[in-house]
């Protein structure tokens, strides 16, 4: 299992501080946010449906 950000492709598996959910459009994708980007809020872009979100 690779658990990998959605927005910066960053690998999480070794962070302490990520955030995963499922997309809030389709419910399908689950997303995953490293720290970095969880603070900077960079947008996220869901795989399965292209839902792009903060
Ligand atoms: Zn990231
Ligand atoms: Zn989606």
């Amino acid at each position: 299992m690779s658990l990998k950000c959605s927005t910066c492709g960053k690998k999480v598996i070794s962070e302490e501080n990520f955030v995963q959910f499922n997309c809030p459009s389709c419910g399908k994708e689950n997303i995953v946010r490293c720290h970095a980007c969880k603070v900077l809020s960079r947008h996220y872009i869901c795989k399965n449906c292209g839902f792009e979100g903060p």
